[in-house]
């Protein structure tokens, strides 16, 4: 099934209402949960598509794609990675992504910082940490129990600015609320310890954004619900 451009455009439509709703019901302002199209294996004619109704930001999972479609689309359009990292890739990664939401180590942390502090970019690179919420489910992300002495090393890196946390949650809805309130949880207890910042908590996929918002989601990253089944790998 293949999804048409003004199926996009609906869709985009309709999941920005359904995230309003969510935090109308959750006695929250829509304008603190941004809706981040993860346009991951779908053509650039359906990013076109949302561009012209006024999206701006895209999120991506492979550096590969991230860079092809950026070369595509020109300046004017931002890029989120929200998928692994690996180290090899940084340098390619950082010259393109505004926004990096898979932080997740120090390897990685140090890569980025050699590679920003040698292009001396002046704005420091946003940053989230991903937290494994999920067990033994995913192999990417900080464990939990590891998230304050994690990012109390980030001060060594100048050039990342640490803005919040973000986590794949568990596919079982109760377990993914679980791993919801304890994310938000730990960004309480990086706010206290750190007296502010943390802002961003980057929860909620198209089967699950609901929740994430009820638990304090700033950030969701609809795939499905806006560009349809994705087609398989290549
Ligand atoms: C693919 C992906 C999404 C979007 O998933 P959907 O279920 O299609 O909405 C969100 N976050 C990450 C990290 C992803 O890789």
């Amino acid at each position: 099934m293949t999804v048409s451009d003004q199926q996009v455009q609906d869709n985009y439509h309709r999941v920005r209402g359904l995230v309003d709703l969510a935090c109308e019901r959750a006695g929250r302002s829509p304008d603190q949960v941004a809706l981040l199209p993860v346009s991951k294996f779908h053509p650039t004619s359906m990013i076109r598509a949302l561009i012209e109704i006024g999206c701006g930001v895209f999120g991506e999972n492979r550096v590969q794609e991230m860079v092809s479609k950026a070369t595509e689309l020109g300046a004017g359009v931002a890029w989120v990675l929200i998928g692994h990292l690996q180290r090899n890739k940084a340098a390619q990664a950082a010259g393109v992504m505004s926004q990096l939401q898979s932080l997740d180590s120090l390897t990685l942390a140090s890569a980025l910082e050699r590679r920003l502090a040698s292009a001396q970019t002046d704005t420091p690179l946003s940053v989230l940490i991903e937290v494994n919420t999920s067990g033994e489910l995913s192999k990417w992300g900080v464990q939990p129990d590891q998230v304050m002495s994690f990012t109390a090393q980030l001060a060594a890196f100048p050039h990342l600015a640490p803005r919040g946390l973000m986590t794949v949650a568990h596919p079982d809805p109760g377990l993914a609320e679980q791993g919801f309130a304890d994310l938000a949880l730990l960004r309480d207890q990086l706010r206290t310890r750190d007296g502010g910042g943390w802002e961003e908590l980057s929860m909620g996929m198209s089967h699950d954004f609901p929740a994430a918002i009820a638990h304090g989601s700033t950030c969701v990253r609809i795939g499905t619900a806006i560009f349809g089944p994705r087609p398989s790998a290549v």
